[in-house]
């Protein structure tokens, strides 16, 4: 009986996904599971102002934000710490479960654990890999994702500075969705690179100073679903950064000339779910490199990829370190298989002296993204991995834990990385 049932509930899901997709025009390029647990969620309106139970508080962090303009400069030498999270993803059970009894969203519970660990750098990273969508328009999941706004004041409120925007979902809610993911960033005062709203926002190279240290971030995508044959093509000439080599290469020598000190290029690009780097990256990251690129963080594969800090001699003949995550992973979701449920915060140290920013120290954080059930209503959290290796959670989610920190450390631990607690 309750098989029927499910059956054709999940009959009656396919064919309103397809209708939905036929309405949204929305061709997706890849083939993905639908998320998982969109059945078992129970919607019971629990407010979601506490984060765990009563033994997860024990874990609490106290936050503590540094005042990321007013540092002191030594004398002579400045180091800036940068932190880069992977992919901020929003399945519907999701958002269904950030819904608080009042009928708002709250999605700071799930920044919670993690939140300290993104406060301390002096400019953190993630992709937004979803665009904002309003209670008119509407919330969904895969494939089109549009979530509530609520999760921008949450990104801004777990320590972001930096938004990429620029991935394979960008024009899940096509130009609509860009325009208002970006007139949302701005309202939360979250700076964001990858997209624009117009050409002119298109050209603008995103320059940010830290005590000295002038950085230029750039974002680019493979693609967008196949999303783009539904647009205006006009405007989809600016809308969205796509991974063009030459277009790259010269907007690093922009950034160069705009007094950059340091090129980083957040790229989505990658096989999903596949935990090794094929050649084709490699010899792309090579090229970027050689041509003024310092630091490269990838994403879209789902997984943690490896990483790699070398020496390199560029096109210039200057012999230089550079860093490059080929893919950072999942920092939220709601994908729960073996690898997917996991990704890592990179802090990248650089040091600025007598005019030359060189990059002095990486340093990782695995990271797991728990979900439990409490008080009847699925919640989510993510977890730094080793402040949790020998808490009290569930023996399941601790064996889990344990797990995650193997494969992290296995993948990542190239010379020159170390974790960090
Ligand atoms: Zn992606």
């Amino acid at each position: 009986m309750f098989i029927h049932i499910d059956r054709r509930k999940k009959c009656l899901v396919t064919i309103l996904s397809i209708m939905l997709l036929l309405l949204n025009s929305c061709i997706p390029y890849e083939l993905k599971k639908t998320p998982l647990g969109e059945d078992e969620y129970h919607k019971n309106g629990e407010d979601l102002d506490r984060t765990g139970s009563e033994e997860d508080n024990v874990y609490e962090i106290e936050v503590k934000r540094k005042d990321k303009d007013t540092d002191e400069v030594k004398e002579g030498t400045t180091s800036i710490t940068i932190s880069a999270v992977g992919d901020i993803m929003v399945h519907s059970p999701q958002f269904k479960s950030a819904l608080t009894q009042d009928g708002e969203y709250d999605f700071k519970p799930v920044f919670q654990e993690i939140k300290s660990y993104i406060t301390n750098s002096d400019l953190a990273l993630c992709n937004l890999e979803t665009t904002i969508s309003t209670p008119e328009r509407g919330y969904s999941g895969y494939p089109c994702f549009k979530t509530p706004e609520a999760l921008i004041p949450a990104i801004k409120e777990a320590g972001f500075d930096v938004v990429t925007t620029a991935n394979n979902h960008s024009l899940d809610a096509l130009d609509f969705g860009v325009i208002n993911t970006l007139d949302v960033l701005d309202k939360y005062n979250l700076l964001h690179t990858g997209t624009a709203r117009d050409e002119e926002e298109s050209k603008k190279i995103l320059m940010i100073d830290r005590k000295g240290i002038k950085l230029a971030i750039l974002a680019y995508t493979y693609g967008t679903n196949g999303m783009e044959v539904a647009m205006d093509q006009d405007k989809l000439r600016y809308m969205v950064n796509y991974i063009d080599r030459d277009r790259i290469i010269e907007d690093i020598r922009r950034a160069r000339e705009e007094g950059a000190d340091t090129v980083i290029l957040c790229i989505h690009w990658g096989i999903e779910y596949t935990r090794s780097v094929d050649d084709e990256r490699r010899a792309l990251a090579d090229e970027l490199f050689d041509a003024g690129a310092d630091i490269i963080l990838g994403s879209h594969p789902h997984v943690i990829q490896p990483m790699e800090r070398k020496r390199i001699v560029d096109n210039n003949g200057k012999e230089r370190e550079v860093f490059v995550a080929y893919s950072l992973g999942n920092f939220i979701s709601n994908q729960r298989d073996q690898y997917r449920d996991s990704g890592v915060i990179v802090n990248i140290t650089l040091t600025k002296k007598d005019n030359k920013t060189v990059i002095e120290d990486v340093v990782y954080t695995p990271t797991w993204v728990r979900r439990f059930q409490q008080d009847g209503k699925l919640q989510y959290s993510i977890l730094p991995v080793e402040k949790f290796i020998d808490s009290e959670l569930p023996a399941s989610e601790l064996n889990r834990i344990k797990a995650v920190w193997q494969e992290t450390t296995e993948i990542i631990g190239n010379e020159g990385m170390r974790t960090s607690k």
